[in-house]
């Protein structure tokens, strides 16, 4: 086995502390989870990897889970080695278990020190799955039947799938269903068409960036007679015609898909050929558009239109499910790299430039509303498809057939507005105090202890300026830290009377409040030798108790 240490130690020649550290690591690891006898249960340690959202199948824990699988065959040669789950009770020694986590102990240590981007998968995911719930009901929309294998899709399927920039996975309902990207694919050849630097300004030569007003498959070009982005069909055939025209077609299929591999991190992808000769079938309007293109001279020189038409629909009939897809949405939410392998498929300036026209252009005509409300880049596609970004934390894709009038799956953007509502993804939500929605990206009692000692902190300098921030940002007040002590406390303790003043009069916290030695404020006044602190607060306590004298 390779040492993970030694590749650390390789990346720092001279200095063994990271090695040490390792080292001291997988010592504490063995010491948490081993039971009296001194070993380890690989079930238990597989859960614990669980917990914090990674699963076995990942492929940056491959080799450690075929560390384990190579014990257990030593072990017990007669299990099915084809079920993965089974360890049936297997445990390790020492030596064993540090052997067999070293290759991927980065990743582990990362996992078990709680340190990917959402340190409460278990709370997050138990959101989603109460947002999944709540859409399931949502019975509106039809599904498209422009081609039959659209229209025979059930109405009912339903699927989340989440995949964070760590790699943490969360899937709820159909999330193994395959189904075609269709213009899904139109912000992934977008970004492809820029993986060639020459090519990022290159590609606005010939497609805008603005947001249409119009239907995705209206034949319109802006003012310079250029479609108008690429997110809408006019746009997506422009840079269809842009993506590897050096290459044979067959080639070049062969090239996209590749990326696209890369983009789901080997995940699940496919071609439908009855989509794509369907798509081709019943395409007047696509080619309707092609030729008014043609026409007003879109395409770069030498470009084949039937090629480029029937590359177009090639791209529609890609096929993925929400699992796969939501790998695609996380390297855009990372960018560029994909979190389940590492790889790089994208420079960042081309996945920015995509998230940027997702935004504004992503939603068909729903797209000013969608940044309004829900203010995050997506894209839908009319087999009920919607890849949502939320940059720099995770992907997301929805899928449910039933469309609305814009073309959107209904319970796609039921779902991406209920997690608005939950969560500070909004890009304009104020990101350092938000009173209602929650931060996923910080441990709860991180944002709990902050608001603590930020107050009595306020309280203890006499700061009411400091006070009447927390206040106005809607903070609790009374909070008190884990000995009872609230801000009230410590600045009747200080002798600071104004902030004492403001406390009771603006914000009307308890006077009576007792701490874990059950002294109030008014005997730390007392205590403390405060006389005008001590008098404000008797004469709140006294208009507590005869409000009608006020
Ligand atoms: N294949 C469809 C078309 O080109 C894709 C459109 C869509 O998903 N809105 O018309």
């Amino acid at each position: 086995m390779k040492n993970a240490s030694n590749v650390i130690q390789g990346e720092k020649e001279e200095s063994s502390d990271a090695e040490w550290n390792i080292d001291q690591f997988e010592d504490r690891l063995f010491e948490i989870l081993s039971d009296p006898n001194g070993r380890v249960s690989v079930a238990k340690f597989k859960s614990m990897l669980a917990f914090s959202g990674l699963r076995d199948t990942d492929p940056r824990l491959k080799e450690c889970m075929t560390n384990f699988e190579n014990v257990l065959q030593l072990n017990q040669p007669d299990h099915d080695s084809k079920n993965t789950d089974y360890y049936g009770g297997l445990s390790v020694d020492k030596k064993t278990f540090k052997e067999c986590i070293q290759d991927n102990i980065i990743l582990i240590s990362k996992s078990l020190k709680n340190d990917f981007i959402i340190p409460e998968w278990q709370n997050f995911k138990q959101e989603i799955d109460k947002i999944y719930r709540n859409c399931r009901n949502n019975t509106n929309g039809n599904v498209a039947s422009y081609i039959p294998q659209l229209a025979r899709y059930s109405p009912d399927f339903w699927g989340v799938s989440v995949c964070s920039v760590d790699g943490q996975r969360y899937s709820s309902g159909d999330t193994n269903v395959p189904f075609s990207l269709q213009s899904c694919s139109k912000p992934l050849t977008y970004c492809m068409v820029q993986s060639n630097d020459d090519n990022i300004e290159r590609v606005h030569k010939y497609v805008g960036h603005e947001p249409s007003g119009r239907s995705f498959n209206e034949i319109s070009l802006d003012y310079q007679k250029k479609p108008h982005n690429p997110m809408i069909n006019s746009g997506a055939i422009i840079v269809s015609s842009l993506l590897k025209p050096e290459l044979a077609l067959p080639d070049r299929f062969d090239w996209t898909t590749k990326m696209l591999s890369k983009m789901t991190g080997g995940e699940y992808l496919s071609f439908n050929n009855a989509v794509f000769l369907s798509e081709r079938e019943t395409a007047d309007r696509n080619f309707a558009l092609a030729y008014y293109m043609r026409e007003n001279k879109c395409f770069p020189e030498g470009t084949k239109l039937h090629e480029v038409l029937d590359f177009y629909f090639q791209l529609c009939s890609i096929e993925v499910t929400c699992e796969s897809a939501s790998v695609i949405a996380a390297t855009l939410a990372n960018g560029g790299i994909c979190p389940m392998t590492g790889e790089k498929v994208f420079n960042s300036a081309a996945v920015r430039n995509t998230l940027s026209l997702m935004h504004s252009c992503g939603m068909y005509d729903y797209s000013g509303e969608f940044a309004f409300r829900v203010g995050l880049p997506a894209k839908s596609g009319v087999s009920g498809t919607v890849l949502l970004v939320v940059p720099n934390i995770m992907g997301i894709c929805l899928w449910s057939p039933p469309l609305d009038m814009w073309g959107n799956s209904c319970r796609g953007i039921q779902f991406c507005q209920e997690l608005v509502n939950v969560y500070n993804f909004h890009n304009y939500d104020n990101l350092k105090h938000t009173e209602k929605k929650m931060d996923p990206t910080r441990l709860r009692i991180d944002t709990l202890s902050q608001d603590v000692v930020n107050i009595l902190f306020g309280a203890f300098n006499g700061d009411v300026s400091a006070l009447r921030r927390y206040y106005l940002l809607g903070l609790d007040m009374n909070i008190a830290d884990y000995d009872g002590r609230t801000a009230l406390h410590v600045a009747a303790a200080e002798g600071q009377e104004q902030a004492v003043r403001f406390l009771l009069e603006m914000c009307n916290v308890n006077v009576n409040t007792k701490d874990r030695w059950g002294f109030t404020p008014l005997e730390e006044a007392e205590r403390f030798e405060h006389p005008e602190v001590a008098k404000l607060l008797i004469s709140s306590m006294k208009k507590m108790e005869h409000p009608e004298t006020d």
